[in-house]
């Protein structure tokens, strides 16, 4: 039973999601049934999975009686953009850590894309050289804040802690709800801080629904990454009061890293190039490039049945673009 009435929560996305066909890339790739779960319109300043989870932490965050949010991220952060966005929507403050986690980005990356819109949203920032614990930074930073006088609401880096999870328990619903109408045999996605593939699978748990969840990894290796995913669903069903999901359900592929956390590999360009030229989709390169490119291989190795129906669940990200105008010349040419 997957009950989420129980949590405060604040209207911060448009639910559910359109599901699409792929019919173009199906045919293309002479692959399964390819759909994708448009999570990258989720309405809340150009969308993002990072919505459904801010829907349960904002939530939280006005029900403690806090005056603002106080979260990290990378310095092209989509959770960061979201979280200052719903800031404004909730009448609450936003302070934001920013790492330099991608070394050599270049000029647009630290001024356009991501960053520039938190600065519309009007969010207080500091930054951060690479490799602190920045969940750490950034608890330092609301207990100066707190000393200061303000209520501040610490929400991790990328959201993901169980609270921010039960937004993917509750994409689980809607999926599960969708596959009566038409069975769905896989779900692909990118995954990150885990708070998206270990809330989907929570959900699914939940509701007993045993469809397969792959996450592609955009960070670190396999292993880690199914500890780390493992490690958040088991807090997530705790907070559903489930048991404990089955380690042997995380599911994780490595093989799309490329040279690390928000460089794109090769695949990451061609798969933002099949999506957009096949289907007008905007992927992006640090997140669902990699999770597409994922999906895009795991059709061409056979790994589906032909009549399978295959998930993608498009995470967003799209803002991103413009600050990787030099890492996407090779697909869109130079400009002038
Ligand atoms: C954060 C993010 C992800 C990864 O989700 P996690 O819950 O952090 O694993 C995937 N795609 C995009 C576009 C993101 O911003």
């Amino acid at each position: 039973m997957l009950n989420l009435d129980r949590f405060p929560r604040a209207a911060l996305c448009h639910r559910p999601t359109p599901l699409e066909p792929m019919p173009r890339l199906s045919e293309h790739l002479g692959g399964p049934s390819l759909w994708i779960k448009r999570d990258d319109c989720t309405g809340l300043a150009t969308g993002g999975n990072k919505t459904r989870k801010l829907e349960f932490l904002v939530g939280e965050a006005l029900e403690q009686g806090a005056d603002m949010l106080v979260t990290q991220g990378a310095v092209q952060s989509n959770h960061v953009r979201q979280t200052a966005a719903a800031a404004c929507r909730a009448g609450l403050g936003c302070h934001a850590l920013l790492e330099h986690r991608v070394p050599d980005a270049g000029e647009d990356y630290d001024s356009s894309g991501n960053v520039f819109l938190d600065q519309l949203f009007g969010a207080s920032m500091e930054y951060r050289g690479p490799g602190l614990d920045m969940n750490a930074e950034a608890e330092q930073a609301a207990e100066r804040l707190r000393a200061d006088g303000h209520r501040p609401y610490f929400i991790p880096g990328g959201g993901s802690n169980p609270v921010g999870a039960l937004g993917y328990a509750d994409c689980a619903r809607e999926l599960v709800e969708e596959s009566r109408l038409d069975r769905i045999d896989w779900i692909v996605m990118a995954t990150g801080s885990t708070g998206t593939q270990a809330g989907l699978l929570a959900g699914l748990h939940a509701m007993d629904a045993q469809m397969p969840v792959l996450g592609v990894s955009v960070r670190q290796q396999a292993e880690a990454q199914i500890d780390a995913v493992h490690g958040l669903a088991l807090g997530t069903c705790e907070k559903l009061g489930v048991d404990p999901l089955p380690r042997e359900r995380v599911l994780v592929d490595d093989t799309k890293v490329g040279p690390g956390y928000g460089i794109p590999a090769e695949s990451t360009l061609e798969a933002i190039e099949l999506a957009a030229r096949l289907e007008g989709l905007l992927l992006d390169p640090v997140y669902s490039g990699k999770g597409f490119a994922g999906l895009v291989d795991r059709v061409r190795q056979g790994a589906f049945a032909a009549d399978d129906t295959v998930v993608f669940l498009h995470t967003g990200g799209a803002a991103a673009l413009f600050a990787y105008r030099d890492a996407l010349a090779p697909i869109t040419g130079p400009g002038d």
